[in-house]
């Protein structure tokens, strides 16, 4: 390389260090709902089409405007959020937080692993369902392309930690790579983990190899 190909190099290194660094988006998940079509007749009348209000960053995800109340018998919560499109198996994901203000043990558990999770009731108004199961904190996640996996040379499964830089930085432990073209590259934590690390919009994490710790 020249001196002037290395100058350039080195510029572009400082303006898109996204590219050139092992680092991803992270985006702080809310309190949400999954829906099954049984669930949806229940909740809103057979055949009822939830509108579709906000694309979410993976690619045919979004929030839809309709929202409901997670309840137990301690505590509820309004206004919870529905994602579609509607799932095979209704599932709700609270934080930490959530689940003591509930009165609940939740496992942590990796979306759509929901085998003896404990059940909640959700309410649309006059209408209500009881889930038996379904109800977990979400396991913390990456969200990968296949052309991403094979750049940050990690696989489906695999378990990293990735590091959060800014006003409260955090190292996480025990994140998942969940691998698919259907993803776009995305850290997926919860309100309690973004509080955690003081995570802003645009934030990025550095994914760490534990191989190479
Ligand atoms: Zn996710």
């Amino acid at each position: 390389m020249t001196n002037i190909e290395q100058l350039v190099d080195e510029i572009v290194k400082r303006i898109q260090p996204e590219i050139t660094t092992n680092t991803v988006l992270v985006e702080g998940s809310g309190r949400h709902v999954h829906l099954d079509r049984a669930t949806i007749d229940a909740l809103f009348g057979e055949g009822y089409q939830l509108t579709k209000a906000k694309d979410l960053s993976q690619p045919g995800q979004y929030a839809c405007k309709e929202r409901i109340t997670i309840a137990s018998g301690k505590n509820s919560f309004q206004n919870v959020v529905i994602l579609g499109p509607e799932r095979q198996a209704s599932q709700v994901e609270i934080s930490a937080t959530d689940a003591t203000t509930l009165g609940l043990r939740v496992p942590v558990r990796e979306s759509g692993d929901i085998a003896g999770t404990p059940g909640i009731v959700l309410i649309n108004g006059e209408r209500s369902v009881i889930l038996k199961t379904g109800l977990i904190v979400a396991k913390r996640h990456i969200h990968m392309t296949e052309e991403d996996a094979r750049r940050f040379k990690v696989t489906k499964g695999e378990i990293v930690q990735v590091k959060i830089d800014g006003y409260r930085p955090l190292i996480f432990d025990d994140v998942v790579i969940r691998v698919s073209d259907k993803f776009a590259t995305t850290m997926h934590i919860d309100y309690d983990e973004a509080n955690a690390c003081g995570l802003k919009p645009g934030s990025r994490g550095e994914v760490l190899k534990k191989s190479g710790l």
